[in-house]
């Protein structure tokens, strides 16, 4: 009989045997082979991406969409991002080894998974996220997948960033907010990058670079759709 391995989450669902990890793996490099033929042509992010179980990421009732290129829904209304989308953040915010990275919005824990892949050991991955079980789910997902050392999951309003931590060279705010919450252009190096979607339901994705005299560079890159940014600096709560 082959051997099980068990995750750390509880229950038999959560089981992944030798045979499934193989067509994940598989899985995963058609998913990476999809996105370069989409034209993304960064090697270092689909290097990235090719390292991280997309699989550890999602539901177990998901795992066999976990390397479709669309959105999934993680529970609490949220989704963790489609692969296209977390290839071309990752992108824009050109990582380099070594970063200090704020993520807003951790949801499942991929996306900072493929940022800390990115900044590599000598980095570190801060990410915050506004709902308590997510923050579990994130936190959990991290350590099933070998990140825990490397990512810090933080609960809290993520529009108001992290200034204990701060300055970061990078930021990736991964939920869409009314403006450029003021906080996070402070907590952002002179230098720096930031990806954040703007708009309610039309929305755009911007490249955010902050000016040596501590001003901004706003450049529109694409129409997008996100999950709200919640709280100050965000929306008010439905
Ligand atoms: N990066 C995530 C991943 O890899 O799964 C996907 C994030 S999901 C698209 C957006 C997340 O932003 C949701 O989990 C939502 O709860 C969170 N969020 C919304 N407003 C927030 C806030 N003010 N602070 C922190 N997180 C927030």
């Amino acid at each position: 009989m082959k051997e099980k391995r068990k995750e750390r989450c509880e229950g038999a669902a959560d089981e992944v045997t030798e045979e499934e990890e193989a067509r994940f793996a598989s899985a995963r490099l058609r998913m990476v082979e999809r996105l370069r033929r989409q034209r993304i042509a960064d090697e270092r992010v689909l290097d990235a991406m090719l390292r991280v179980k997309r699989h550890l990421f999602v539901p177990p009732h998901l795992r066999s969409y976990a390397y479709e290129d669309c959105p999934l829904h993680i529970g609490e209304g949220q989704t963790i991002s489609a692969p296209h989308m977390v290839a071309i953040m990752c992108h824009l915010l050109d990582l380099r080894k070594g970063e200090k990275v704020l993520e807003v919005g951790a949801g499942s824990g991929y996306h900072a998974a493929v940022l800390a892949e990115l900044v590599g050991e000598e980095g570190h991955v801060f990410t915050i996220e506004r709902i308590r079980s997510l923050v579990d789910f994130a936190s959990q997902n991290l350590k099933k997948a070998g990140y825990e050392h490397r990512v810090s999951v933080f609960f809290g309003n993520g529009s108001l960033g992290l200034p204990k931590f701060a300055p970061f060279d990078k930021i990736c705010v991964t939920c869409a907010s009314p403006d450029v919450p003021p906080p996070l252009v402070e907590q952002l190096k002179e230098g720096g990058k930031m990806v954040i979607p703007l708009g309610s339901v039309l929305q755009d994705l911007y490249l955010i670079e902050k000016t040596r005299s501590g001003g901004i560079r706003k450049e529109r890159k694409c129409a997008v759709s996100f999950v709200p940014l919640i709280g100050k600096y965000g929306f008010r709560e439905r």
